[in-house]
């Protein structure tokens, strides 16, 4: 499976996973990035990485 890292823009401080399209969908969960610019997803291991300048 790939490891596929989610850009999201540097503003943003909420993102939403629900396991996208492949299959692995699973309830839609919150993460805020906080001090922290990366997220893992603990359900399906999406990457969501925050823009930095
Ligand atoms: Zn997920």
């Amino acid at each position: 499976m790939d490891e596929e890292v989610t850009k999201v823009p540097a503003d943003i401080e909420t993102i939403c996973c629900d396991g996208g399209q492949d299959g692995l969908g699973h309830p839609a969960v919150y993460y805020t990035f906080g001090s922290t610019n990366k997220i893992v997803c603990s359900y399906c291991g999406k990457i969501y990485e925050r823009d930095q300048e």
